[in-house]
């Protein structure tokens, strides 16, 4: 009664059960590929999109 899921990183089926403690990834390896990915993914996105949207939601209510 295993859950498989697909490691995000490399796409290899991994057994969600409490002995893996690198789910949804296959491996440590792919853990820290993912993290890596998303941490760089998040500095380069710059913060402009917030301040745009609030001055344009408090010039419409005006
Ligand atoms: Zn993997």
């Amino acid at each position: 009664m295993a859950t498989i899921v697909d490691c995000p990183t490399c796409g290899a089926k991994v057994e969600w059960t409490e002995k893996n403690k690198f789910r949804p990834f296959c491996s440590e390896r792919c853990k820290q590929i993912d993290l890596g990915a998303w941490a760089e993914e998040k500095y380069a996105i710059p913060a402009v999109n917030l301040p745009q949207e609030q001055e344009d939601d408090s010039s419409s209510m005006q």
